[in-house]
């Protein structure tokens, strides 16, 4: 059912492509002009590897003052002595520091007293392919010096000193710009947020921000749509990795919900709605790892077993076996166990009042006893006990009795809201971005309207 639709929907954002590259650009920088909120040539189209993507760099001020929540440590491009001298080992497959050091020649010597270093050598026990080793040897071969640049931005160095080496750190800022996507939802929010060109932590993020009022399983549906604005991170022209969701919207069967990040003048930082209420929920509708549930928009069904037997009194999720499932909400494990009916099971005692049951797990990964925090992994998705499928059963009991989830939320206790002058910083703050994702999801809307033609 699928597949078909993908490939139609693929199409759609060829031709897309085709016929509006440059409408979409027009309509973009004309737009934005209008509103008055870039010069005409500071916005990039940038096709690969999205359909549409779009990447503006719109806002010098911001980038500057966001790159400070990196490291500031010096950068020295041009170390002394940082020539022909070096070596590179590019970390390979299956390598270790040990292997490394053996292709270039060195002894378990230098080895040891690398690893023996510091607390930070620990990170020389787990390299990865794609990371590199620069190895610099003195006239009797032993090691001098060694950079391990464990990503773009981050460098180790280990310099010899007497028989030891010190460590120090080399830390580059990236240049931060924001990123913008859009999409509408025709299958599930993780299809439609590839095709828009997020990563998967993006997709993630994305529904972490909205978790505690859309559940991402039963929720979605056909005609929803969002509108996410985040950083991208670059370094020398190249990006480099991503930042943070700066401002999202997501329209569930009509209803527009809106996040903007903030952060307090206490230095917390959080979402919150343009109302100033945390986006923060003491739980989080869908317990498991919404990713891995295999069909969406049609999870409705009734319970297969228990219907017959009594009331149905949980939400059922059907994933396949192995599917991550989370703790609602922060609590203790009162129960992890196992019985004839429910199979494998845990039980969390959130506060006094609420409790929470997960049941039918293929695994148990907590302790009774044990302190859980909201979105911890606590089991996998199985088929124990009295389970036609693999599916997660999950109860929310208020003060003992069984309710269901979403409309048990009026009883939570209130979000965090922010009031007086952290309201007004924040209206401040915020003004901007909602200016900007208003425009930018109707500059696309109409790109795509305008390309389908
Ligand atoms: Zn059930």
């Amino acid at each position: 059912m699928i597949k078909p639709f993908l490939t139609e929907l693929r199409a759609v954002f060829k031709s897309a492509i085709g016929h509006s590259l440059g409408v979409l650009t027009l309509a973009l920088g004309a737009v934005l002009i209008l509103a008055g909120l870039v010069g005409s040539d500071q916005v990039e189209a940038n096709r690969a590897p999205t359909p549409i993507a779009v990447t503006l760099d719109i806002a010098p001020s911001t980038a500057t003052t966001d790159a400070d929540v990196y490291s500031t440590v010096q950068v020295s491009g041009e170390q002394a002595g940082y020539n022909a001298s070096w070596r590179d080992m590019e970390v390979r497959k299956g390598d270790s520091l040990s292997m490394i050091f053996g292709r270039a020649g060195l002894d378990s010597t230098d080895l040891q007293s690398v690893l023996d270093a510091d607390a930070r050598s620990k990170s020389l026990r787990s390299i990865y392919p794609g990371q590199t080793v620069s190895i610099k040897v003195d006239s009797e071969g032993r090691l001098s010096e060694m950079r391990y640049a464990r990503s773009p931005l981050e460098t180790r160095i280990f310099t010899r000193n007497g028989e030891g080496f010190s460590v120090a750190e080399e830390t580059r800022s990236p240049e931060v710009r924001k990123a913008f996507r859009h999409a509408n939802l025709k299958s599930s929010l993780f299809e439609a947020g590839q095709e828009a060109g997020l990563s998967g932590r993006m997709i993630l993020e994305l529904a972490s921000v909205f978790g505690g009022v859309i559940d991402f399983v039963l929720d979605p549906r056909a005609g929803d749509s969002f509108s996410v604005l985040y950083e991208e991170q670059y370094l020398d022209g190249e990006k480099v990795g991503e930042g943070a969701i700066i401002a999202a919207e997501y329209v569930n069967d009509g209803k527009r919900f809106a996040a903007y990040r903030y952060t307090d003048s206490n230095g917390d930082q959080g979402y919150f709605s343009a109302d100033g209420v945390s986006m923060r929920k003491a739980f989080m509708l869908a317990p498991l790892d919404f990713t891995r549930v295999s069909s969406n928009f049609n999870m409705r069904r009734m319970h297969p077993i228990m219907k017959v037997i009594r009331p149905h009194r949980g939400v059922d999720y059907s994933a396949s076996t192995g599917t991550p499932v989370y703790a609602s909400g922060d609590g203790k494990v009162t129960a992890s166990g196992y019985s004839r009916s429910n199979g494998n099971y845990v039980y969390i005692q959130h506060d006094n009042r609420y409790m929470t049951r997960y049941l039918h797990l293929h695994k148990r990964t907590v302790k009774p006893g044990e302190r859980v925090k909201q979105g911890q992994t606590i089991g996998t998705v199985g088929a124990t006990g009295l389970a036609t499928g693999p599916h997660l059963h999950y109860e929310f009991l208020v003060d003992g009795v069984h309710k269901n989830p979403r409309t048990a939320l009026e009883s939570l206790p209130r979000a965090r809201t922010l009031a007086g002058k952290e309201l007004a910083s924040f209206r401040a703050k915020i003004a901007g971005e909602q200016t900007q994702l208003a425009t930018y999801t109707n500059a696309w809307e109409m790109a795509i309207v305008s390309g389908a033609e």
